[in-house]
């Protein structure tokens, strides 16, 4: 179960939470920071790595003094687990200090970034033993490992994640830090922002859990952005695809890692919500609803870029000698349109863009457009199933769309239009989609 930054967002929160789960059964709690917290951090870290000490103190102050509130409401008058959380909070605050006189590099700031979820994590554990609940503290920095790649050592995960567990025969319960690992050289990293979702899908995955629960303040995942659209529902089922491409694609309320870890061990993942336990929330499985259209989502700040050459005609290696460019700059390409003189990519990193063009100019025409978005709809999509393309179609019968994708996948049509098209884009979609 995996509860996010305002779930623990304060000690009220955090006792909310202690009542729901303190007794509900010997499962793992991966928590995030408490929320605002990493947001404060990564900006101790920039005055830092700016040489800016003042700004630091003035921010490690202010964040410090935040917990010390925090404390005296988890712990009231209570002696010893306040001195306890005193102590450990004190800890973790000499340690952040200690970074301000020393060489600031990547590691220290990693490192720095890395206290928001051990913060968390112990507090809520200790105030669980103050309610007389027997829970363990899993350390993520001893289990949870990237590779020489970057990505997750799943070997690695699954072996010392379970010794910690086995070393724990009379646990009520365990307590374990979201988002932060250890990567290949054993100095602190994480999974990047927003990645303690991820971490509860490879938790779940390395222990063959039943469940993958993501608990959030929203009931499961919407079938458009609540945002935006008026009336948007919860979807009840997504199967694992239609789950990727929605948090891909915008669905803010799950990361997009998330999916495939879950999807490769067949194990469901359900999306609750903390403000209503009992509502049913969204169940990401293997099954698959026929012919049914599940959900709009939109991801914004997208170029476009369009390359035209009459070189392109009956030519061969064409689009290789596109795509290499865009791999050489690390920058991924998201839409693709093709026609027999033109190709259009889309990407949502401009980091490199600048030299991209300069060399996309050395093959062809080239013509950028900027403040784009991608809008896409996901559900059963498979090509045999006929009728749903005059629906999309219909919906933007007032709309200019620069782009049109559909049958990279069984499961989504992506749209590009402009960024001040994109509200009537969702709500013209809704209202052709999902009412009556
Ligand atoms: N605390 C981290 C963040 O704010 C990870 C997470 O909340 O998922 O990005
Ligand atoms: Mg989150």
């Amino acid at each position: 179960m995996k509860f996010g930054g305002t779930s623990v967002g304060s000690a009220q929160r955090m006792k909310n939470l202690a009542e729901m789960i303190g007794h509900a059964g010997k499962n793992v709690i991966v928590l995030s920071a408490m929320s605002g917290t990493t947001n404060s951090l990564v900006e101790i870290a920039g005055y830092l790595s700016k040489k800016n000490v003042e700004g630091a103190n003035e921010q490690i102050n202010a964040l410090e003094h935040k917990y010390f509130g925090v404390i005296d409401e988890l712990f009231g008058q209570d002696g010893a687990p306040k001195e306890e959380a005193l102590k450990m909070v004190k800890g973790v605050f000499t340690l952040i200090r200690s970074f301000t006189k020393q060489l600031f590099t990547t590691i220290e700031e990693k490192a720095i970034i890395a206290q928001g979820e051990l913060l968390s994590t112990q507090l809520f554990c200790n105030y669980l033993h103050t309610q007389g609940v027997k829970a363990v503290l899993l350390p993520a920095l001893d289990y949870m490992r990237t590779n020489k790649v970057a990505e997750p050592d799943m070997p690695y995960i699954e072996e010392h994640l379970k010794q910690l567990i086995s070393g724990a025969a009379d646990a009520d319960l365990f307590i374990t830090q979201g988002f932060i690992c250890r990567n290949v050289y054993g100095e602190i990293d994480n999974l990047t922002r927003g990645g303690s979702d991820y971490t509860a899908s490879l938790v779940g995955a390395a222990l063959q859990a039943e469940e993958i629960q993501i608990w959030t303040d929203i009931d499961g995942m919407h079938n458009n952005d609540p945002r935006i659209v008026d009336n948007t529902k919860p979807v009840q089922f997504l199967n694992f695809d239609e789950a990727a491409e929605l948090a891909y694609f915008g669905a803010k309320i799950l990361h997009p890692t998330c999916i495939l870890p879950a999807k490769l061990s067949q194990i469901p993942v359900r999306l609750l919500n903390t403000m209503q336990p009992d509502a049913p929330g969204t169940l990401i499985s293997n099954r698959s609803e026929i012919g049914k259209i599940k959900a709009v989502a939109a991801k914004d700040n997208i170029t476009a870029i369009k390359i035209k050459s009459g070189r392109m005609l009956l030519a061969y290696g064409f689009l290789r000698r596109v795509f290499e460019i865009f791999e050489n700059h690390k920058t991924p390409i998201d839409m693709i349109c093709t026609s027999e003189v033109g190709i259009s990519m889309t990407i949502d990193n401009n980091s490199h863009l600048n030299e991209i063009l300069e060399e996309l100019r050395q093959v062809g025409t080239v013509t950028v457009d900027t403040d784009m978005v991608i809008v896409c709809v996901v559900g059963d999509l498979r090509w045999d199933n006929i009728g749903f393309e005059t629906r999309v179609m219909d919906a933007l019968k007032e709309i200019p769309v620069r782009m049109i994708s559909f049958g990279g996948s069984n499961f989504n049509i992506s749209l590009l239009v402009k960024a001040e098209d994109k509200k009537r884009t969702l709500k013209a979609l809704s209202k052709y989609l999902f009412e009556n």
